[in-house]
């Protein structure tokens, strides 16, 4: 029964990694979730979760980009990850 227990720990870090990596945390940030999470679930899960709710309220807009499925904030002239053209146009004067 441990290793379906760890397997679970697991399965769940990978998810707040990925989670963690699409919401805009840094790699860093993010592989540090997963290890929290995976070591000391009871803990880092909640915190997690309550970071994560927050956090969706700061960002204002997040897109996918259509080249490489990254998500990016605002709106930029280029993705952040992959270096192709996602924008051309703003919203504001400039
Ligand atoms: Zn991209």
């Amino acid at each position: 029964m441990r290793f379906i227990g760890l397997l679970l720990a697991a399965a769940v870090a990978v998810w707040v990694y990925t989670d963690a990596r699409k919401r805009g945390f840094k790699t860093l940030a993010a592989v540090g979730w997963m290890l929290g999470v995976f070591l000391l679930m009871i803990v880092f899960l909640p915190l997690y979760l309550f970071i994560r709710a927050r956090k969706v309220k700061q960002i204002e807009v997040l897109t996918p980009c259509k080249y490489c499925g990254k998500y990016y904030e605002g709106t930029p002239l280029y993705c952040p990850n992959c270096g192709h053209k996602v924008g051309g146009y703003s919203f504001k004067e400039e």
